[in-house]
């Protein structure tokens, strides 16, 4: 696998940054579990990629601690109104395409692993969690940063890369956690 031609490949994809890390260089935050809990982005419960149905924090953590290397990857979006959830979600789920067009650049010998998205699994329109039936695609199924409870702040300040970009601007990430 070529790092520096995967990199200028998630350039060329339109990502702002992007980087080939250990999963050890990742902290888990298990107290960020209350920002789903919370409910802003309405998927709590609603969504086999979300808490409670994705896992338990420990769960989530030795998921990801049990691959070795991730890609960790940032795009950023002009959103002028951050009350514009419509748009919020609209460019989540671009970003996510972005993340699973990149997979598919990864050499199949390396394609072993899992994404981790921004905000919960949007594959189907409404999850089949709700009619309480089975996940229609388990192995496209991403969970977010959030739900995986990563400290996605001081993983982009470790690596130098702005997390807060001031008004009108939004900084997306995700990973794609391999061997
Ligand atoms: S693939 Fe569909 S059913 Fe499975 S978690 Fe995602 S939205 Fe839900």
């Amino acid at each position: 696998m070529n790092e520096k031609i995967l990199i200028e490949k998630a350039a060329s994809l339109g990502f702002s940054a992007a980087a080939l890390i250990d999963t050890k260089q990742i902290i888990f935050r298990p107290e960020f579990r209350i920002c789903c809990e919370d409910n802003s982005c309405g998927m709590y419960g609603v969504n086999y990629a979300c808490p409670p149905a994705c896992g338990t924090t420990d769960e989530m953590k030795e998921r990801v601690l049990a691959r070795k290397h991730a890609f960790f990857l940032q795009s950023i979006w002009e959103i002028p109104d951050l009350e514009d959830k419509a748009l919020l979600k609209k460019d989540k789920k671009k970003h996510n395409a972005m993340i699973r067009d990149f997979i598919k650049e990864i050499p199949e010998e390396n394609r072993n692993g899992f994404m981790i998205a921004a905000s919960g699994c949007s594959i189907c329109p409404e999850c089949s969690i709700v009619k309480n039936e089975p996940c229609r695609f388990p192995d496209l199924k991403a969970s977010c940063v959030s739900a995986y409870c990563i400290y996605v702040q001081q993983l982009a300040d470790s690596l130098n890369w702005d997390y807060d970009l001031g008004p009108g601007l939004v900084a997306y990430f995700g990973m794609y956690v391999f061997d």
